[in-house]
């Protein structure tokens, strides 16, 4: 008799602070998708509660990163709907978890394409959160530190996630042009930062969109001699503009001519189908590619093991985003210098027609979506 009562007591226990717990989740609503070949619709869902190291971001912008069309579209891997993307927020703390040190309510903070990770790795350790087992995508993740539950992105009123993952915004920041930085600003500013880049440098960026003009004012202010490679004429006089000493259509054959052993790093941001050995022929010895675009599964280039002998010891390899110490230098890097993407406001009711200019190389430089249109 003594264990049912026992049994009962616990169960009643469970029940409470299970009911407890589902009442302090957070409401939200935003946009999501609810197949791959759907379109945006208003949605409404809740987010896990504030827990003690937690912060709740009333987002006010958003930006649309190609990746996010990637994802929507199930072109990297088969998906889970309903799905929120939007992983570049910036917002405004609107409450904060008893442990909370960085932030109090009412500072700017931003958000990325983290949203957490295991804090005990030798990547985390080095605050390289992106390369840990258990990190957390913003996105159309698995939660394990919250029950596995799906996560939902930016285009949305609010997220909630650890202090840690979230980056501190300055009060005089313009914030609609400061929320790109959080995925296009990083995941640019850490290859150049990781390979060196300096005066003088010959730098090539291949793709002129979102990341690509970010690459771009990075390695200008670096000091580098920088060229770029995009299939468009309308951007060209954009990028003489940020100061590139090249511009390169790579569908006009004639401006391809000469440019073997010419650079020390190359950076592609391509998210479409290209060849990679045109561009590896491009590097000087030991020059270096690093790889940030990632087309779909269907369009994914390779490269014949034959070229790295042909063109012996230059090196082409990956990268993601960058950790969040390195977020935030890149944020106080481009504050200071006044470096930030080219942005097009919109209303969060015009994602769809924003996605099908993205694609169609129709935006200068970055769509960012003003929260507060979301009714
Ligand atoms: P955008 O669409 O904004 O930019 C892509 C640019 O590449 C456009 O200017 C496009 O031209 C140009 N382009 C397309 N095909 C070619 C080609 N064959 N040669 C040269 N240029 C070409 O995309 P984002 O900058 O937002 O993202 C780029 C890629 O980076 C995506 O695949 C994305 O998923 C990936 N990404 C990777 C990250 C990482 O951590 N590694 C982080 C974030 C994004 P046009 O506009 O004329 O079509
Ligand atoms: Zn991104």
């Amino acid at each position: 008799m003594k264990h049912i009562l026992l049994l009962a007591t616990l169960f009643f226990i469970a029940m409470v602070t299970q009911a407890a717990a589902q009442n302090n989740r957070i409401s939200a609503k935003g946009y999501a998708l609810f197949s791959k070949d759907g379109q945006f619709t208003p949605h409404e869902f809740d987010r896990h509660a504030v827990g003690d190291n937690d912060v709740l971001i009333q987002i006010l912008y958003a930006g649309i990163c190609h990746s996010d069309l990637h994802h929507a579209r199930a072109e990297w891997r088969e998906e889970t709907y309903p799905m929120v993307p939007g992983h570049e927020i910036a917002g405004r703390v609107v409450k904060t978890g008893d442990k909370v040190t960085k932030f109090k309510v009412g500072d700017y903070a931003g958000v990325g394409c983290l949203v957490n990770s295991c804090g005990k790795c030798e990547h985390c350790q080095k605050g390289e959160e992106q390369y840990c087992d258990k990190r957390v995508l913003t996105y159309a993740a698995k939660d394990i530190f919250h029950d596995n539950e799906l996560t939902q992105g930016g285009y949305s009123s609010n997220i909630v996630l650890s202090e840690k993952f979230a980056i501190k915004i300055p009060e005089n920041a313009p914030l609609e042009k400061v929320a790109p930085l959080f995925c296009a600003g990083i995941t640019t500013y850490s290859p150049l930062k990781f390979t060196h880049v300096q005066q003088g440098d010959r730098v090539a960026i291949a793709g002129f969109g979102g990341l690509g003009h970010m690459a771009v004012q990075y390695a200008v202010a670096l000091g580098a001699e920088v060229t770029v490679f995009d299939i468009t004429e309308n951007k060209r006089q954009d990028a003489l503009n940020m100061g590139v000493v090249k511009y390169v259509n790579v569908r006009n054959a004639e401006e391809l001519k000469g440019l073997d052993n010419s650079f020390r790093v190359i950076i592609s941001t391509i998210p479409a189908k290209y060849d990679p050995a045109m561009y590896l022929g491009m590097l000087q010895l030991d020059g270096e590619m690093v790889v940030l675009g990632l087309p779909a599964r269907e369009n994914v280039p390779s490269i014949d093991i034959g070229t790295l002998i042909w063109k012996a010891r230059r090196k082409i390899y990956g990268s993601q985003i960058g950790g969040i110490p390195e977020t935030q230098e890149m944020l106080e890097y481009s504050v200071a210098h006044d470096i930030y993407p080219r942005v097009e406001i919109i209303p969060i009711q015009k994602l769809d027609e924003a996605y099908a200019k993205v694609l169609a190389g129709e935006v200068k430089f970055r769509y960012v979506i003003d929260m507060s249109t979301l009714q």
